[in-house]
Parts: C-alpha cells; structure tokens; sequence
C-alpha cells in the first residue's frame, strides 16, 4: 500500500510501497479514504515535544475509512463494529478502560493510551489499523471530507470549550481560525456565548466572520486595546501554537474568566503573571482531544447541519508542501487527503 513515512524526526516525508498491516486481536484494518492534516502531524514529523513519536512513523489521527477486515478475536461480531462500516481513527487510538481516569469518562488521559499517527501508525495511508473499541462510527449524512477534520480540530475544539463551559452572557474568543479554530468559533456560538475571533492573517478573519464570529481581531494590531474595548473575554481558547498568543489570552480575561490551551508550541514554557490570575480568579486549564462520545457529538452536530467545516482536497504525494503551506497560514480551514 502507499503510506508516506517519517524516516527520521526532522526529516521530510516519503512516499513508500510498504505492506498492508495486518489486524491484531481487538483490532480492525480500515481502508482509508481521507485524512486530515492536523498541525499536530508537522510537530510529530520533526520531533518538536518532549515525548517522542514512533519512528518510522505513519502520521494521521484523522482517518476516516471502511472497515476491510477484522482481527482475529473480532470474527465472532462485536455489535460496534462490521466489516464495511464507515468509521473514524481519531487521535486516541486506545485506551485502557480500566484505570481511574477511564472509568471516570476522562480516557483521553488514561494511563496506558496509545496515539493513532504518534504512537502507533495512522491514516496517511491507504490502509490502518486501529482498535476496534476506540474507531468512532461516521453517521450516513456526514462525507468523509468533512468527518476528517471532525476527527480531531472538531472535537478538540469542542473538549476544551466543554470544560470551560461559555454561558450566553459570556464572550468567548478563538485564537488561531485554521483547523482547530474554524470549528471552536462554531461550538462557541452553539453555547450560546458572544464570540471573538483573532488570527494574524486577514483571510483567516474574514473566514471567521463569514462563519458568524460577532468581532474579529487582528493579532498583529493592537489587540489588548480592542478587547478591553469589547469588554472583555471570559473564555479563551488558544489553538495557536505560540506562548506568547496564550499570554496574550491571559491578559485579556475578565474575572472568573478561563483560558483553555490547546496548541502545544515546541517552546515549552509559559510565563503568566501570578498577582493578576489570583486576584482576579483566572483559570487555566489544559486540554487534550476528547472522548468518543465528544467525537460522536460532533458528528451529531454536523449531521444536523449546526456546523461548517472548511476543507481543501490534497494528494498524500504533496504532504510536504502541504506541510509548508499551513506553515505559511496559506491554507484554508484544513487540508484533506483523499485517497
Ligand atoms: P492550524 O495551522 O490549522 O491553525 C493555526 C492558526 O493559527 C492559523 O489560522 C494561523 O494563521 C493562526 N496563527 C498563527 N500564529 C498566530 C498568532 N500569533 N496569533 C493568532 N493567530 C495565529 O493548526 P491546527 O491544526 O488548528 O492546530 C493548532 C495547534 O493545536 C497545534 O499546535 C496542534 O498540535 C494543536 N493541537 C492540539 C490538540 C490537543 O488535543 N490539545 C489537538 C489537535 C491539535
Ligand atoms: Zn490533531
Ligand atoms: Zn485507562
């Protein structure tokens, strides 16, 4: 099958011939159809966190495909999964199920997890396999194009919305409008928050007001100004990958207000003022993908038509440039390959 590899960290990807996997027990081999690019893809191709991916590495936790066979303790029938079911290989490839954090609903920090496209290979490829306990069926009405970027930027946004919890009355804003971002300004109209969006590329803006953003501000302006001026923010959520963006955040909440950081910078520290976050009772929480249930929540959400999601189509031969253009900010909400 074709699959483009990491060879090395820091490498660029190649393109190889390499064998279809082969579906162990509780496993599932999926045919894949698309999968998106997710930042998260370039700082697993160049190493940029302290724990490393596998190498040689197939990235891609935006998977979305047919099921082709099953593992050898799946050939009775589980009732979640059949061979030609749709579904999707998001990023939390497995887990346990049975440590505290799982059996509290929290898997997505369960003690013993395995990361499709990280720690285990993923879906830039045309086939993977995935555990069948941990692929999320892809509802009929939703194509796959759009299930991709659902897979990851949807619910990652969504989770870390979700736990700050935007109340109408509150104003949330959305740093960064690509993958991640597109999809959080979306969820955060849907809590029935005011909404503020902030990029540094004016394309990026116009996508956000188009997509029913209430303000729209320019990162590289004076932007601590502007949103003083709006009143304010009670919840942040940071995609952007940059300490200094999540300071920026830090510094504009009201009190009571939530910072939420999701992009994860290969610099990484953060320096926040201690003084203003105690007296003013400013939170900041971490979040990390979400559950399949918040996965199967997205799907629902789009499957109703409550959401938009912004894709161009790209061939898995062109992942590096691809790479280099969402680099670049060049990019549409995010790019897709189809296979
Ligand atoms: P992306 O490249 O699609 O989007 C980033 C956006 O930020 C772009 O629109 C870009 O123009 C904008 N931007 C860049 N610098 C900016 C700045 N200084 N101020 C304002 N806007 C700026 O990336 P993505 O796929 O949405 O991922 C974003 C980050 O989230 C990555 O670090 C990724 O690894 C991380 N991520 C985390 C999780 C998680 O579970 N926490 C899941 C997925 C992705
Ligand atoms: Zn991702
Ligand atoms: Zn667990």
């Amino acid at each position: 099958m074709k699959a483009a590899v990491v060879p090395a960290l820091g490498a660029p990807l190649v393109i190889r011939d390499v064998p279809v996997p082969e579906p162990g027990p509780g496993q599932v081999l999926v045919r894949i159809e698309t999968c998106g690019l997710c930042h998260t893809d370039i700082h697993a191709a160049r190493g940029d966190w302290p724990v490393k991916p596998k190498i040689p590495l197939i990235p891609g936790h935006e998977g979305v495909g047919v099921i082709e066979a099953l593992g050898p303790s799946l050939t009775a029938g589980r009732p979640l999964v059949a061979i030609g079911q749709r579904v999707a290989l998001p990023w939390l490839g497995y887990a346990c199920g049975h440590c505290r954090y799982c059996v509290a609903g929290w898997e997505t920090y369960c003690t013993a997890p395995a990361y499709m496209g990280y720690t285990m290979d993923g879906g830039y490829a045309e086939h993977a396999v995935a555990w069948a306990s941990h692929v999320v069926p892809v509802p009929d009405a939703i194509s796959s194009m759009d299930a991709s970027p659902l897979t990851c930027a949807g619910v990652t946004a969504y989770k870390g919305l979700k736990v700050a919890n935007p109340r109408p009355g509150e104003t949330a804003m959305v740093v960064g409008i690509g993958g991640l971002g597109h999809l959080g300004l979306q969820y955060a109209r849907l809590f029935g928050a005011r909404t503020v969006a902030v990029d540094m590329y004016d394309e990026k803006l116009e996508l956000a007001a188009e997509l029913g953003a209430d303000h729209v501000v320019n990162a590289r302006g004076d932007q601590q100004a502007e949103l003083a001026a709006l009143g304010g923010i009670d919840v942040a959520l940071v995609t952007v990958p940059s300490p200094q963006a999540m300071r920026a955040a830090h510094a504009a909440l009201n009190p009571n207000g939530r910072l939420v950081i999701v992009g994860l910078p290969s610099d990484n520290h953060l320096d926040l003022p201690i003084f203003e976050t105690v007296l003013s009772g400013k939170s900041v929480i971490g979040s990390l993908v979400g559950t399949r249930n918040d996965v199967a929540d997205c799907f629902e959400f789009h499957a109703r038509g409550l959401t938009r999601v912004i894709t161009e189509s790209r061939r898995i031969e062109d992942v590096n440039e691809c790479f280099d253009e969402v680099l670049a900010g060049k990019v549409p909400a995010r790019l897709v390959f189809e296979f």
